[in-house]
């Protein structure tokens, strides 16, 4: 069996999704297959924060003396899983070389561009109702500090962000408290940053879903990609099991999996998994009234109207979704550190998530047609900021296909970057 459209979305994650509805907003007939179900693996369960804030990369100077430190910690944040894969050394190099003072300077900017933009688009698809169940909330985002060696130092990251036009205020212990009245903590310090917002990823997803049925997006799922026909630089059809997908354009938007799904055409695509938990409370006794981010433990805590959602770790263990209860275990022991009075019976019976986060070397995405294959674009490598970033990927990538003058600069996102 064959189907025709004028593109082909492999990958039904947010950044899938919101491709298809910016594609579709166009006029363009959109088919989108999904191996598994729509937004069922790194979309999913995650900490749904929308974090302008997030103008750092991963890749940032001293994140490797801190990596190498936690290497050894059995409960920490991070965590190498020894393999002997050429992929992971090479990935490891790049990283290390992307983290420069220089580096992440250059990136800044770029991810600010980016994070503005689609923090706007978020708003327009709210007022559009397109997500409007949602439960987008503009609360803002406290970074909470335990340590007061940390604060200092931290507070440089404060600092870039307010050069560079972010609203950020720095709180002593009292302002934290009449800012969260939800709940008491015990933080040193925080940094709040006004501008950012969160939502319910799961809500997220299901809005954009009936968006691109209400559009007639062809949305087909259980169906996976296995390989592709091509000549001349040009993709004729993606190939599954059961059937052939011919297309004009082919987006590549499979989150983790991407470097797996474009192999066979000989493209070596430097992206990681990244796993990471998440634990939601349903209808915990007390919670916070403001997302936060606990920093030293490196635990995202979003509240929902009816729930509690902690999220955090980053594991490079390939694509294994194995959760280990060791390591969230870590991950939870953390919270009554900074909210000495949270109930933490709930956590025993509370549903544990993973995700595989698609982290490229530096930090910041692939946006942009392969060069051998001038018809496949790539919208991957969106590492912790996928939700961030999912409407102004699919912006852009509509922008590419229909060429369009793009939204912002797509030189720094180009996908050869590390060849
Ligand atoms: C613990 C945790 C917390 C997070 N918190 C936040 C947050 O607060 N804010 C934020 O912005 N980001 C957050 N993230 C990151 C964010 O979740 C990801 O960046 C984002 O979900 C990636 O979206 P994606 O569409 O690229 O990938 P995915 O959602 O993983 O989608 C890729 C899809 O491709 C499909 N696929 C793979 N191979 C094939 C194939 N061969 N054929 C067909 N389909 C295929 C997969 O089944 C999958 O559904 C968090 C991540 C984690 C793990």
């Amino acid at each position: 069996m064959t189907q025709k459209s004028d593109t082909l979305i492999i990958g039904g994650g947010a950044i899938g999704l919101c491709t298809a509805y910016y594609l579709a907003e166009r006029g363009l007939s959109v088919t989108l297959v999904e191996r598994d179900e729509i937004g069922s693996a790194c979309s999913d369960k995650n900490a749904g924060l929308i974090a302008p804030s997030h103008i750092i990369p991963l890749a940032a100077p001293g994140i490797v003396a801190h990596g190498v430190k936690w290497m050894f910690k059995r409960k920490s944040p991070f965590y190498i899983k020894p393999r002997l894969s050429l992929d992971l050394l090479s990935w490891v190099w790049q990283f290390m070389r992307a983290c420069s003072e220089s580096r992440m300077r250059k990136s800044v900017p770029v991810l600010y561009e980016l994070l503005q933009t689609s923090h706007a688009l978020f708003e327009q698809l709210d007022k559009a109702g397109v997500i409007a169940g949602c439960g987008l909330s503009k609360k803002g985002l406290l970074m909470l500090y335990k340590n007061r060696k940390t604060f200092e130092t931290e507070r440089r990251e404060a600092e870039l962000a307010r050069e560079i036009g972010l609203q950020v205020n720095e709180l002593q212990p009292h302002e934290i408290e009449n800012l969260e009245t939800g709940i008491s903590t015990s933080a040193v310090g925080g940094v709040y940053y006004e501008q950012d917002a969160h939502l319910q990823p799961e809500a997220f997803i299901m809005g954009l879903r009936t968006a691109l049925e209400q559009r007639g997006v062809i949305l087909l799922t259980g169906v996976e990609v296995t390989g592709f026909e091509f000549a001349n630089g040009q993709i004729s059809s993606a190939l599954t099991p059961d059937a052939k997908f011919t297309a004009d354009e082919f987006v590549l938007a499979g989150g983790a999996w991407s470097p797996d799904i474009v192999r066979g055409l000989g493209l070596r695509l430097p992206v990681q998994a990244g796993k990471g938990y998440s634990v939601t409370v349903e209808n915990p006794k007390q919670k916070p009234n403001i997302p936060a981010i606990l920093v030293e433990a490196r635990l995202a805590v979003t509240p929902f109207s009816d729930s509690l959602r902690f999220a955090g770790t980053m594991e490079l263990a390939g694509l294994d979704p194995a959760i280990s209860r060791r390591r969230v275990h870590a991950m939870l022991d953390a919270i009554s550190d900074y909210y000495p009075n949270f109930d933490t019976s709930g956590l025993q019976s509370a549903e544990v998530w993973s995700g595989l986060r698609p982290c490229t070397p530096d930090g910041l995405p692939f946006i942009g047609r392969f060069k051998k294959f001038s018809n496949l674009v790539a919208a991957t490598g969106h590492a912790m900021l996928g939700i961030s970033l999912a409407p102004v990927t699919g912006r852009l990538v509509a922008d590419i296909l229909t060429r369009s003058t793009p939204g912002c600069d797509l030189s720094p996102l180009r996908v050869d970057r590390f060849n």
